[in-house]
C-alpha cells in the first residue's frame, strides 16, 4: 500500500525559491574578481537566476544540456548554479587550476554548450576557443565597462554578462520534471588517466542538502554568516551553496583573492562565524598571522572552521583553538560522494574528555551521517571490524553516491552490493569515527607492514618550525620501502634533519621515523589543493637513504 502523501519533486528551484521568499533580504558578499566588493542578497541571486533560466531558454537550451563556468566564488556563479540547475540543463563547473589540456578535454567530453567565464580566465579561454567544438557561445561575467580582449572568439559569440543576462525578465517559472533528472557536473582531477565526471542529479542534491546543514553536520543555520573558500568548482563547494540556500545562511565569497590578508580582511568585514576551505589555504591565512603578531584572531568572532579534501592536523586544531577561539572541524568525502560522508565531531559523552584527548578524536575524519552507508574490507573484500585498528579499504553506498562516472568511463564501480570504492584506506572505531590511514595509492609498505603517511605528516605539522609536510615512500633494499619525509619550514624560522627527526622520535612508533628529512621551499599540490604525492614520489624515486650503499 503507497502512503497517502504528496509526490512533489525534489528540485533544486526550491531552494533558491525559498530563500529568496523567507530570507531575501539575506545577504551574499562577494569580492569580485574586479577588484571591488558587492553586496548582494538571497532576493537578488533568485531575480538573477530566473534571468539565467530566460537567457538559456531564449537561447535554445535544452533540458540535460551542458552548461559550463570557468569562475571564482561570487553571486553570479551562485544564481547560475540555481538559474543552471533550475531551468533543468546541467551546471557543469570545470576546475580552472587543471592543465589547459585537461580542461579542453573535458568541456569537449561534456559537450557543453555555453562557458561562462571570469575576467580572469580570459587568457586561458582565449587560448582554448579554437579547440572547444560544441561551445557555441563565451560569456564573460563583468558588465561593459570590464570587458576583456579575447582574442580567438568570433565577436558574435562573445557575450557580455550583462547584455546576455541583465536584460533578461525576472520572472520564470521553474519547470517540473523528474527528481532523478542530471543537475550537475563535476570532474575528478584523476592523478592519473584523463579526468572522469560526476554528474549529480536534483535528488541527490537534495537530499544531501537536507542532511550537510544538520547541527551535527555542518550545523548551518539562519545566524551563519559563512566564508566560502572551497572554490564552487570543487565538488559543488561541498554543497554549501545549497545548503546555505535551504537555511538562509550570509554567504561571503572572497572570489579570486584567497592570500592570507584578503582572506582575513573579508572575515573581519563581514563577521564572518563560519568558514569552509582545504587546509593549505588556512595554513596561508596564519602564515600572514605570524608577520602581524599584533593581530588578534580573536576579533572575529570565528565559531567553526570547517576543512576537508586533506587532513586536519593537529597544530591546526590548536591554534583554531587557541588564537580564534573557534573550533576546528573536518569531513570527509570525495566529488563522487557529493561530497559529505562522514563529519568529525565530537559525541556529548566527550565532554568530559581534557583537550588533547578531545583533539585525539578532532583528528580523525568523523561519523557517518545518516544516509550514508559505510564499510572496510580487505583484499578479498570480507567487511572488517569496527574496532579502530583493522584498517582496509573504504566503501560507500547512499543516495548521494555516485553509481558510475558519465559516459560510463572507468566502467562499472559497485561491487555486488552496490557499495561504491573510495581508494582511502582507514580504520573505524566501535563509536563509527572513521579514520583515514591514507590513500590506497600512497600507501607506505616498510617490511610487510603499513606506515601512515597522514599520521606522519600530522606529527611534523606539530613541530613549530614545520608549515607544512609529505611523507613519501621510497625504495629501500631490505624493507622494500621506507619513509621520507619532506618539509617547507615556516618563514622566518629554522629546523635541523636531527630536531625534526628527535620531535618525531616522542610523537611516533620508532620503526615509522622517516630514515631522512629534506627541506623544499614548496609542495606542489593537485588542482583541489592536496599535495601531490604522485608527482614527488617520481622526483625522489632515486633519493638515496642514508644508511643505504648503493
Ligand atoms: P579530487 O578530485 O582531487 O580527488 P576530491 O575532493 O574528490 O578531489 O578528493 C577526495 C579525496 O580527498 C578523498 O578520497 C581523500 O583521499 C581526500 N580527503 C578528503 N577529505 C579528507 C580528510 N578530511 N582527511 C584526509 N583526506 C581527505
Amino acid at each position: 500500500m503507497l502512503g497517502l502523501m504528496q509526490d512533489r519533486p525534489l528540485l533544486i528551484s526550491s531552494l533558491i525559491d525559498y530563500a529568496s521568499a523567507f530570507h531575501g533580504d539575506t545577504e551574499i558578499v562577494s569580492r569580485l574578481p574586479e577588484g571591488h566588493v558587492r553586496r548582494s542578497s538571497w532576493r537578488q541571486v533568485g531575480e538573477v537566476s530566473k534571468q539565467v533560466a530566460n537567457a538559456l531558454t531564449e537561447f535554445g537550451v535544452h533540458q540535460g544540456d551542458r552548461i559550463a563556468t570557468l569562475a571564482w566564488n561570487s553571486d553570479r556563479h551562485l544564481a547560475l548554479y540555481f538559474g543552471v540547475s533550475g531551468s533543468g540543463a546541467v551546471m557543469h563547473t570545470v576546475n580552472p587550476r587543471l592543465f589547459p589540456e585537461q580542461i579542453a578535454y573535458i568541456i569537449n567530453h561534456a559537450e557543453d554548450r555555453i562557458l561562462f567565464f571570469d575576467i580572469t580566465f580570459a587568457p586561458l579561454v582565449s587560448r582554448l576557443a579554437p579547440e572547444l567544438d560544441s561551445v557555441e557561445a563565451f560569456v564573460v561575467m563583468t558588465d561593459r565597462e570590464h570587458m576583456p580582449d579575447v582574442p580567438g572568439i568570433a565577436a558574435d559569440k562573445l557575450l557580455c554578462w550583462d547584455e546576455f543576462i541583465g536584460r533578461q525578465s525576472t520572472h520564470f517559472d521553474w519547470p517540473e520534471f523528474d527528481e532523478r533528472s542530471a543537475s550537475s557536473l563535476c570532474y575528478t582531477s584523476g592523478t592519473t588517466g584523463n579526468p572522469k565526471g560526476v554528474l549529480y542529479s536534483h535528488r541527490s542534491t537534495m537530499l544531501h542538502t537536507l542532511m550537510a546543514a544538520a547541527r551535527d553536520a555542518n550545523d548551518v543555520h539562519s545566524g551563519s554568516v559563512i566564508l566560502l573558500v572551497v572554490p564552487m568548482f570543487h565538488a559543488n563547494a561541498w554543497g554549501t551553496p545549497y545548503t546555505a540556500a535551504m537555511v538562509g545562511a550570509t554567504l561571503v565569497l572572497p572570489g579570486p583573492h584567497l592570500d592570507g590578508e584578503s582572506v582575513y580582511e573579508l572575515m573581519k568585514s563581514e563577521g564572518v562565524n563560519q568558514s569552509q576551505g582545504v587546509p593549505t589555504v588556512w595554513m596561508m591565512l596564519f602564515s600572514y598571522l605570524d608577520e602581524h603578531p599584533e593581530i588578534d584572531p580573536h576579533e572575529l568572532g570565528l565559531r567553526i572552521a570547517g576543512t576537508g579534501g586533506a587532513a586536519l592536523p593537529l597544530s591546526m586544531i590548536e591554534r583554531f583553538e587557541r588564537d580564534f577561539g573557534a573550533q576546528a572541524m573536518q569531513g570527509w568525502g570525495m566529488t563522487e560522494t557529493s561530497p559529505l560522508c562522514v563529519i568529525g565531531r565530537l559525541l556529548p559523552k566527550h565532554e568530559r574528555l581534557s583537550d588533547s584527548e578531545k583533539h585525539q578524536i578532532m583528528l580523525k575524519q568523523g561519523r557517518g551521517i545518516c544516509g550514508v552507508e559505510l564499510k572496510i574490507v580487505d583484499d578479498d573484500g570480507n567487511r572488517l571490524p569496527w574496532d579502530g585498528k583493522a584498517f582496509g579499504e573504504v566503501w560507500v553506498r547512499g543516495p548521494w553516491i555516485a553509481s558510475g562516472y558519465f559516459k560510463g568511463e572507468g566502467g562499472d564501480k559497485l561491487d555486488a552490493e552496490g557499495f561504491f570504492p573510495t581508494g582511502d584506506v582507514a580504520t573505524i572505531d566501535p563509536d563509527g569515527y572513521l579514520q583515514l590511514v591514507d590513500r590506497a595509492k600512497d600507501v607506505i609498505k616498510s617490511g610487510g607492514e603499513w606506515v601512515s603517511s597522514i599520521d606522519l605528516e600530522n606529527a611534523a605539522t606539530g613541530h613549530p618550525a614545520v608549515a607544512e609536510a609529505a611523507v613519501i615512500g621510497v625504495p629501500h633494499p631490505k624493507w622494500q620501502e621506507r619513509p621520507l619525509l619532506l618539509v617547507v619550514l615556516r618563514k622566518g624560522q629554522s629546523a635541523t634533519r636531527e630536531e625534526i627527526l628527535d620531535y618525531l622520535a616522542g610523537e611516533v612508533a620508532k620503526w615509522w621515523l622517516p630514515d631522512d628529512v629534506v627541506f623544499v621551499d614548496e609542495l606542489p599540490h593537485t588542482a583541489t589543493g592536496k599535495i601531490l604525492k604522485l608527482e614527488l614520489r617520481r622526483q625522489y624515486r632515486d633519493h638515496k637513504l642514508p644508511g643505504v650503499s648503493s
